[in-house]
């Protein structure tokens, strides 16, 4: 009797396996495996350190790029319990998608052309502009042309860092891994702004436990138009995550995520928003 039962475990066991075994083949098997179809689950790319984009509090995941991911996510057959959320930080998204470790990032990821060498895009889906956060106190910075010899805070591998370095190269840049890391030393005087997604700082500002010590500049000096990232020639996946963007903001959602997420910051988005997401090339 008891090898019997020891049978039947093991029978079940490899059943449980070859179900693994086609439920993880599936995401991953080029254009006739669409990630998430059939209830699988999905591996998404997010920040974990952006409070109204992308933030990890604990076991809880929220911000716009997140219910975007989640909404996404839905259209493609997948719960929200069925995805893993993986962080993505700016400067490991191409190999994060390129090495299947995730299978698309929603991480206020701006649509370039260098990127779109290694991966392909679907959006956009939001479009944003580079801002500076300085001290509240600071009546000096009024723009990126008063940046001339100070110290500027901003992370490897963002849009935001080679902007600078290319237009504003009197500037003494600091490249952090994240943008979270910046915040500590714009308070303590390390460095004197922080250069990123007018929607990030917006974040930042009105944390909690950084309330009236620093104000978003104002004056967007880029046009960022972030995309959902994926494996570079997916265009079946590319076409479903389109129309799942397409579908979030003609049915309201989008507009509701936004107001939920940057509403409390005090965020407007920008002239251009809601944009009309690319054809998928
Ligand atoms: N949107 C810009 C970028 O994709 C800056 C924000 C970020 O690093 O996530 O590089």
């Amino acid at each position: 009797m008891k090898a019997r039962r020891l049978g039947a475990v093991a029978a079940a066991a490899t059943l449980a396996l070859t179900l693994a075994a086609c439920g993880s083949g599936q995401p991953s098997g080029g254009s006739g495996g669409t990630g998430g179809g059939g209830g699988g689950g999905l591996k998404i790319g997010i920040k974990f350190d952006q409070p109204g984009m992308g933030l990890k509090k604990g076991n809880e995941y929220s911000g716009f790029d997140v219910e975007v991911a989640k909404y996404v996510a839905k259209e493609l057959g997948t719960s929200e319990d069925n995805i893993t959320w993986v962080q993505a930080p700016s400067a490991q998204r191409e190999t994060l998608i390129q090495t299947g470790q995730v299978d698309f990032v929603v991480a206020t990821y701006s649509i370039t052309d260098a990127r779109k060498e290694k991966v392909s895009f679907a959006g956009p889906y939001f479009i944003a502009g580079q801002d500076l956060l300085v001290r509240a106190d600071d009546a000096t910075i009024t723009g990126p042309d008063a940046l001339d010899g100070k110290k500027l805070c901003s992370v490897t591998g963002s849009t935001s860092a080679q902007k600078v370095k290319k237009q504003y190269p009197g500037v003494q840049l600091q490249e952090f891994g994240t943008y979270s890391e910046c915040l500590p030393a714009l308070q303590t005087g390390g460095v004197d702004a922080l250069t990123t997604d007018d929607t990030i700082l917006a974040g930042y500002a009105a944390q909690e436990q950084y309330k009236g010590k620093f104000k978003v500049v104002g004056k967007p000096f880029s046009k960022e138009n972030y995309g959902i990232g994926l494996k570079k020639g997916d265009t079946a996946q590319c076409t479903k995550i389109t129309d799942a963007i397409k579908k979030m903001i003609s049915d309201g959602s989008w507009q509701k995520a936004l107001d939920a997420n940057l509403g409390p910051a005090g965020y407007k988005p920008g002239a251009g928003n809601p944009p009309t997401p690319d054809a998928c090339s």
